[in-house]
């Protein structure tokens, strides 16, 4: 039995904002949604990977268009500097079937689907709270209105999570992230590379962190972008030059020379340096409050599960609201399916930072079956969609 003639706040308006506004508005609610920026959250221009399987879900079920441009490839490739050289060495192809997205595109058509959902731009939260006789409030500068639900999809810092579960804090790792694109050109002359970025996406290790490269769609027609994450320690407080110039100092000092190259040209399109941190809610949702996304869980990004837990978190609430008697028995029910993920994935981008930053292999003294020995001693035994094909083996 579904819930009927239900009023579901939302707060943020970002992927996890609109993809649960979606479900509220398909299980038959009245959703509003509250989103602090007013600038255009389509233009964040990063990549995105999600599982095929999730992708193809999200079509179906009407999240996401099946004209919405992806870059999907079927494998991954293992590379590393040639001992005591600077040319490139190939250690592994292992099967991990990914589909990535531009950050921009994916939101904006969440966003186009999110269909009768009242949203609000340029409209800060300021408080969340229980209502006296049932529900929740949610309270903006100029305007005070009561809910039966209301989502946290406000982010790592959620004013909504602060309402139930105050004490929960980021754990920083002590590495940080650079994550951008780069124009396809920086590929020019340099076949073997673009080779690979076509039929694979790429990790490059290195002593103290390692790169990550793929393809994703350009954000209007016209030729994609290389998106890349590239993880190592923080730059020293000395550096003064502009953050490009770290990323390719980084490159220079631990790429093989042709990766090198590329990352040094042309100007990057976008670029952040995230500090990398994980936390997780314990239950991530208490009638009349509920999180989605980073509000509720963020995992060291290795995992590419950010994005991908808030769409399977939308794709929940759906099936909750639309099986239950009630909102705080669909509530209980997404609690009950939803909070082991952050924890499972907490863990999970732990083990791979641990392996894959804090203490590196000597990558190029390895070959397939020492990639994929020691790809499912870090998994030790969790699942993740990047690793698919050790797993199988
Ligand atoms: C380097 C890197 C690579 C990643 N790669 C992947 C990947 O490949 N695959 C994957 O699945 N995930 C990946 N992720 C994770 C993914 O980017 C995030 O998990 C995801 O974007 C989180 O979306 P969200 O909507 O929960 O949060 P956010 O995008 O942070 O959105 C929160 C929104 O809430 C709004 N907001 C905040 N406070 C308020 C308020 N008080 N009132 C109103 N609005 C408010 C903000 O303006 C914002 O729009 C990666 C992350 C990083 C750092």
């Amino acid at each position: 039995m579904a819930v009927t003639g239900l009023r579901i706040g939302v707060v943020g308006g970002s992927v996890a904002g609109c993809a649960m506004a979606i479900a509220g508005a398909r299980a038959g609610a009245e959703v509003t949604v509250y989103e602090r920026s007013d600038g255009a959250l389509e233009d964040r221009g990063f990549g995105i990977v999600i599982p095929p399987p999730l992708h193809a879900e999200l079509v179906a079920a009407g999240y996401l268009d099946s004209g919405m441009p992806t870059a999907p490839v079927p494998s991954r490739v293992w590379l590393a500097r040639e001992p005591g050289g600077r040319s490139t060495r190939e250690l592994a192809r292992q099967e991990s079937a990914v589909t990535p997205c531009h950050w921009g595109l994916l939101w904006r058509t969440l966003r186009a689907n999110a269909d009768g959902v009242t949203y609000h731009r340029g409209r800060p939260v300021t408080q969340v709270l229980r209502h006296p006789s049932g529900g929740a409030v949610i309270r903006t500068a100029g305007s005070e209105k009561r809910y039966d639900v209301v989502v946290g999809a406000d982010g790592p810092r959620s004013v909504t999570r602060a309402a139930f579960a105050p004490g929960v804090r980021p754990v920083p790792a002590g590495y940080v992230v650079w994550r951008g694109t780069l124009p396809l050109d920086v590929l020019t002359g340099h076949p073997h590379q673009w080779e690979l970025v076509r039929t694979a996406w790429i990790t490059l290790g290195f002593r103290g962190g390692h790169g990550v490269f793929y393809l994703i769609p350009g954000a209007a027609e016209g030729p994609g972008l290389l998106a890349y994450a590239i993880y190592g320690p923080p730059p020293p407080p000395s550096w003064t030059a502009a953050r490009e110039e770290y990323v390719r100092h980084v490159a220079e000092e631990h790429f093989p020379a042709g990766w090198a190259e590329i990352v040094a040209r042309g100007a990057h399109t976008s670029l952040a340096c995230h500090d990398v941190a994980d936390f997780h809610v314990p239950r991530v949702a208490e009638p009349p409050f509920l999180l989605a996304g980073d509000a509720a869980s963020i995992t060291r990004p290795h995992t590419a599960s950010g994005a991908t837990k808030a769409l399977q978190d939308a794709l929940c609430l759906e099936r909750v609201l639309q099986a239950s008697p009630s909102a705080a028995d669909a509530l209980r029910r997404y609690a009950d399916e939803r909070s082991g993920e952050g924890a499972r994935l907490v863990a999970l981008g732990r083990r791979l930072g641990h392996a894959m930053v804090e203490r590196t292999p000597d990558w190029a003294a390895m070959g397939p079956a020492e990639v994929a020995d020691w790809s499912r001693a870090t998994l030790d035994g969790a699942g993740s969609y990047l690793y698919g094909g050790v797993q199988r083996e």
